[in-house]
Formats: structure tokens, sequence, C-alpha cells
């Protein structure tokens, strides 16, 4: 039985203040549902981590990073380490996030050294994956996640990847309020989940979570997270108010 799994994506928003209340708020308000039957989890960006970490230290609720960079320690400037956000209270690191592959330019080969990094580092990674709308107009879906998972978790076995939790995001429902249908969503965790079967073994990918990503709120969340091989929600842009957010927890219990 998969616990569902809750995580938002607060993105280059907030600021010290704001971060903090925004913290408290979802700790504050889960208190009742996070931990018990539904993980939760808030990626500020880099500069809050630690006042948000403190924010919901008495709580369930767990912090994750947005991006991390591959290299342990030296002369890397502008980058963060495994080490460095375990340090600060870290448990969880996005990578992949389609914004990173997309506005940054990063390659499957990258997210795959981050990732094993993350790893590595005794972080629990949230791979993203998911198509461009173009690619999905031109039939190309499968064939993007799947590359995207294949390459992105190249090298590592089973027992290491049972740390990773999947989000499929397809960009085109990222930030502009479109939505896969519910069995659009469910029909690429399918693939995903098979896909891991084939890669690996059933037991791990029945074990593994998957979440969906692209324009969850609290009106669609439980319909989404009622289909078999939905696991959870990504969330950016609603778990930017308590209220929201909240409501997808809700929703996950
Ligand atoms: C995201 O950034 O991962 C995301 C899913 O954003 P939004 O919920 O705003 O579409």
């Amino acid at each position: 039985m998969r616990k569902p799994f809750v995580a938002g994506n607060w993105k280059m928003n907030t600021d010290s203040r704001s971060s903090v209340a925004l913290a408290t708020g979802v700790a504050e308000g889960s208190v009742e549902s996070a931990g018990q039957n539904v993980d939760v989890a808030v990626c500020p960006p880099f500069v809050y981590l630690r006042a948000v970490a403190g924010a919901v230290s008495s709580s369930s609720v767990a912090v994750g990073a947005q991006d991390i960079y591959f290299e342990e320690k030296g002369a890397f400037t502008g980058e963060i380490s495994a080490s460095m956000l375990k340090d600060i209270g870290c448990t969880y690191a996005l990578c992949g996030h389609s914004e990173r592959r997309h506005v940054i330019g990063e390659t499957d080969e990258l997210v795959n050294k981050k990732l094993t990094a993350a790893i590595a580092g005794g972080l629990l990674p949230i791979l993203c994956v998911g198509e461009l709308q173009s690619e999905r107009e031109g039939g190309q879906t499968e064939e993007v996640v799947a590359r995207h998972v294949k390459e992105g978790l190249a090298g590592l076995s089973a027992e290491k990847v049972s740390a990773v939790t999947v989000a499929y995001e397809p960009v085109w429902a990222i930030g502009t309020g479109l939505t896969a249908t519910p069995d659009q969503a469910q029909q690429m965790h399918a693939f995903i989940r098979k896909l891991l079967s084939d890669l690996y073994d059933n037991k791990m990918a029945d074990a593994i979570r998957i979440l969906y990503g692209g324009s969850a709120k609290p009106g669609n969340a439980a319909e989404l997270m009622s289909q078999g091989d939905i696991d959870g929600l990504l969330v950016g842009g609603a778990s930017l108010k308590a209220e929201d957010f909240l409501g997808i927890i809700q929703a996950a219990v």
C-alpha cells in the first residue's frame, strides 16, 4: 500500500517573511492529516530552506530542495550539494523539474547525476518527467517519458531506486491552468509503473510512488488521486496559499 504524498514546489516565490508564514500555516493546518495518512513536503527557494525547516520542525511536514548539484564540494560557484541540504534539514530534492529542463537546459544525463548524488547523500529525490505539448501532439508522449525515466534512473539498482518518487508532470499542464484529465494522467502513471516493472521488478514498481503535477488544485485533487496509479500530487501555484495546499492535502487523506 503506497502512502499518499503531496509536495509543494514554491518555485522562485515568497520572501523571508512570507516563506515562514506559509510554512507555519501548512504545518499548523496539516497537524491532523500529515504524517499518519499522507506525507507532506514543501520545497521553498534555497535561501529560505533553513527558516522553513525551522518553521515546520515540530510538525510532520518535510522540507525539500528544488534542485541539487551532483558534486560534493569545491569550486562550483553558485551550486548546492546534497550534504549542505541534509545539513539544514532537507529530506527531499526535486530533480529534473521541467523548468530546469526547458528554461535552464538540463539534460537527462545531468538529471541522472543529480539524482544519483541525492541518493548517495541520503536525500529522497523526486524525479520529474513529462512531455511538452508539441511532443504530445506529435505522438511522442510515451517515448519522451520513457527516456526521462530510463535515463534519469540510469545506473541505479532497484534498492537505490526505492528511495525515488517519480512525478509525472506534462509540461503543457504546468502553471497553465490546463490539467491532464484523470484518465490521461492515470494512463501515463500506469505506463511509468509498467516501465519500472520491466526495468526492475514488480515489487519495486508496486512500491514506488508516482505523483501527478500540472495545475493541481483543491477542486481536482480528489479525482486525480482516486486513480489507481496516482499516489499524490506535486503542486506549484496552489501550494503558495496555505488554504489551497491544505485543501489538497485533505483530498489525499
Ligand atoms: C510544478 O511546478 O511542479 C507544478 C505542477 O506547477 P503548477 O501546479 O502550478 O502547474
